[in-house]
């Protein structure tokens, strides 16, 4: 399937033998025969026939080989980052991190004996310096949470490979739509599929795309760890992607002009979106995404930005993102909560700062609901 909408509604659909219905049959046992078969089929193993079939289609949208879902975006991470890191290792991180993988990163890794760096700023030559004998890995995130920082993703995959690491990304905020980094050299794409793979906020899963050697290293160490998804919402998530192209595609029109038109208020002191060419990454963005993407933050003037969050009547102040619905999150109260004052000032996350996920709505609907609430 050349196509990614194609690709959305059709690749690693099951055709029902019986009936022939246009959707996937659910199969929905844990216990499956096993005799003559050379591997059990069992839910934990990742290989019941919806599981394996929604990989197909996540392989598809990645341009990868395989592709394989998990229970939650940090099952995925997780798996991912311990199939290949062991006691002695060392691994780079880029800055800005989501604060999931962070937590992971910064509490669990040492227990493990793995050594790690968070790289002060994410350009090549930062990357390049943190390098030694034992580095086996760089993780890199893409826009990144909740300022949309851009890492070059080319030169990113590169410098792995000239080095002889394994290259991960976290494309939640990107989306297949707008960027597809296995054909840019990275070795492993994850997804929170929370976001924009499911688009509903009705599905908590994950997803990877990768070759299919790292595939197999990534499943053995997933079927430890047990961070599968059950047969009804691989299905909820594969008859979601269904529509992944038309909602990023509206999500993407939807961001952009918001962003323009909150750059031109007065009531904004600083808007960050990858689309705007003042935006430190656009030039970077531009090459490397084929749409800016639904996500963008804003710094408020004068407003308080939790009164300004309940005077809002359609977007709705909410955690999480990439749904159909516009909502709007203040990052110093939710994701970055945790961090010290010294943190967040490190990281850029000011107390007037908000972080808006672009629903499909009609924008001018949208535009309203804010002029209203500044007003
Ligand atoms: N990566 C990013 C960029 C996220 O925003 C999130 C969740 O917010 C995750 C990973 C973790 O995904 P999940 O909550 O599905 O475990």
């Amino acid at each position: 399937m050349k196509s990614l909408k194609t690709a959305c509604v059709h690749a690693g659909s099951i055709v029902d033998e019986n009936t022939q219905g246009v959707n996937s049959p659910i199969y929905t046992s844990t216990s499956f025969a096993y005799l003559d078969l050379e591997e059990a089929v069992y839910p934990r193993y990742y290989n019941i026939p919806n599981a394996e079939a929604l990989g197909v289609k996540i392989a598809a949208l990645e341009h990868a080989e395989k592709g394989i879902v998990f229970s939650s975006g940090m099952a995925a991470i997780t798996s991912a980052l311990l199939a290949f890191l062991k006691k002695g290792d060392h691994a780079i991180f880029q800055t800005g991190l989501y604060g999931g993988t962070f937590h992971f990163v910064s509490s669990e890794l040492k227990r493990f004996g793995i050594e790690y760096d968070i790289a002060e700023d994410n350009d090549i030559e930062t990357f390049r310096k943190l390098i030694k004998k034992n580095t086996r890995l760089l993780f890199i995130e893409t826009p990144s949470n909740p300022l949309l920082k851009i890492t070059d993703i080319k030169a990113s995959a590169e410098l792995a490979r000239d080095n002889g690491l394994i290259s991960i990304i976290d494309n939640t905020f990107a989306s297949p739509v707008n960027q597809t980094p296995h054909r840019s050299g990275i070795d492993i794409v994850l997804h929170s599929a929370t976001k924009y793979l499911g688009g509903h906020s009705d599905i908590c899963a994950g997803a990877i795309a990768c070759n299919n050697e790292n595939f197999l290293r990534i499943r053995s160490m997933a079927r430890s760890l047990g961070g599968s998804l059950n047969a009804q919402d691989v299905y909820l998530l594969e008859r979601s992607i269904k529509t992944l192209a038309i909602r990023v595609e509206q999500q993407n029109i939807n961001a952009g002009i918001l962003a323009e038109r909150l750059s031109a208020h007065d009531g904004i002191d600083q808007v960050y979106y990858p689309g705007l060419p003042a935006h430190s990454g656009h030039a970077i963005a531009k090459k490397q995404m084929s749409g800016f993407g639904g996500m963008l933050s804003f710094e408020l003037r004068h407003d308080d930005p939790v009164d300004f969050q309940r005077r809002l009547r359609l977007i709705r102040p909410s955690v999480s993102l990439g749904g159909v619905d516009t909502i709007i999150c203040s990052p110093a109260l939710t994701s970055h909560r945790h961090l010290s004052e010294a943190d967040k000032k490190k990281e850029g996350i000011r107390d007037n700062l908000l972080r808006l996920s672009a629903g499909i709505e009609d924008m001018d609907e949208l535009w309203s609901d804010l002029d209203q609430a500044f007003r």
